[in-house]
């Protein structure tokens, strides 16, 4: 096992890629770049990891932040709880250990989205602790290496593959080592076409020796994808040459918790124009507010990992303000302040397109 570390530790020097938190031992920047890069790619990711670290230097300045701006930082990369959790963990970190991520990785994995996979990159890279790394890339590697068909995304494949990456551990430079192995999952044993006539390892590779490399990882599929269907009316209301609409801030347990979006009527399944102007929760929010449809926008279809969300865009002109807002958690704001709430990616796309419509 020693030359297979060795081999890969000296490959990973040479051709590792030059990203700002490399080289790195900060456990606040290891954990921002870590959290940023979990569903999202180096490139896009990259980006929002300078900004969060122009911005927010350190744990204290974060801790410190209000979640509107930290959302609105987040704003792109999706998986809104990351970011919810983010400012939450900076928070315990400054409350519980006065501004220093803890060692032990029992402790770590107590902080808010900090799981496993984080825990471990922390306590290994800025901590030289002995704990295995295990991302997509290793899975995929390490299914390779030994031909392991165990399913990467089932409970087992998650135990054996980890187990696995404990045993190659090089522990004397586990981080380095971690780094190696994601990092050739990424450049070099890539899902389809794996280079393997450079691999470092190859001499190792059991799916290299017996042919059988795209066999290599098996998954399940066993994801059952949700639709659904939004309806979102854009109430706009002129007053005194200022034009002011009505946003609507997500608190319930779903999707894009705390982000804003606008009055939202969900159904089970598509509707025309006509039907939705009918629907109760329109009729009680309007009451006898007379109205005039703008615009109804095409259908955009947005995937999140379990769901499908068919998306539809109501632009409404109202004269009067809407008596029931605050039932419905309604603010009026003017729309040259929109830009300063943090939006779901969809509904950021929607007023790029379609800026004319609404302006
Ligand atoms: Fe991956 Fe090919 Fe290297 Fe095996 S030899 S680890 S399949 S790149």
């Amino acid at each position: 096992m020693y030359v297979f570390q060795s081999k890969l530790i000296e490959w990973y020097q040479k051709n590792q890629r030059t990203l700002p938190w490399r080289g790195d031992k900060n456990p606040y920047h290891i954990w921002l770049s870590e959290v940023i890069l979990q569903q999202t790619r180096v490139e896009q990711g990259m980006d929002y990891y300078c900004r969060f670290t122009e911005r927010w230097t350190d744990v204290f300045s974060l801790a410190a932040a209000n979640e509107q701006d930290v959302l609105k930082m987040w704003q792109g990369l999706g998986y809104y709880s990351r970011a919810r959790n983010l400012l939450k963990c900076a928070i315990q970190i400054v409350e519980q250990y006065n501004g220093v991520f803890p060692d032990e990785i029992e402790k770590l994995k107590k902080l808010s989205g900090i799981g496993d996979y984080t825990a471990a990159a922390i306590a290994s890279i800025a901590y030289d602790k002995p704990h295995a790394v295990v991302d997509g890339n290793v899975y995929r590697v390490l299914s390779r290496l030994f031909e392991v068909d165990t399913p990467i995304n089932s409970t087992q494949g998650k135990k054996q593959f980890t187990a696995l990456a404990q045993e190659i551990l090089c522990e004397s430079n586990p981080g380095i080592f971690n780094q190696a192995m994601m990092e050739l999952g990424a450049l070099q044993c890539v899902p389809n076409k794996p280079n393997c006539s450079l691999c470092p390892v190859q001499e190792f590779c059991l799916a290299f020796k017996n042919k059988t490399v795209s066999n290599f990882p098996v998954k399940t599929r066993n994801v059952k994808i949700r639709e659904r269907y939004f309806n979102y009316i854009i109430f706009i209301l002129e007053q005194n040459d200022e034009r002011y609409l009505y946003i609507h801030k997500r608190e319930a347990n779903d999707i894009w918790k705390n982000l804003y979006d606008f009055f939202l009527i969900e159904t089970d399944e598509a509707v025309d124009t006509e039907t939705l102007l009918h629907q109760d929760e329109f009729v009680n929010l309007l009451k006898n507010n007379p109205f005039t449809l703008l615009n109804a926008s095409a259908v955009y279809s947005h995937k999140l990992s379990h769901q499908t969300l068919r998306a539809q865009f109501f632009v409404v002109r109202i004269t009067k303000k809407l008596a029931f807002a605050h039932v419905n958690k309604l603010s009026l704001i003017k729309i040259s302040e929109l830009d300063n709430f943090p939006l779901p990616r969809l509904l950021d796309k929607y007023l790029n397109e379609n800026y004319n419509v609404y302006h």
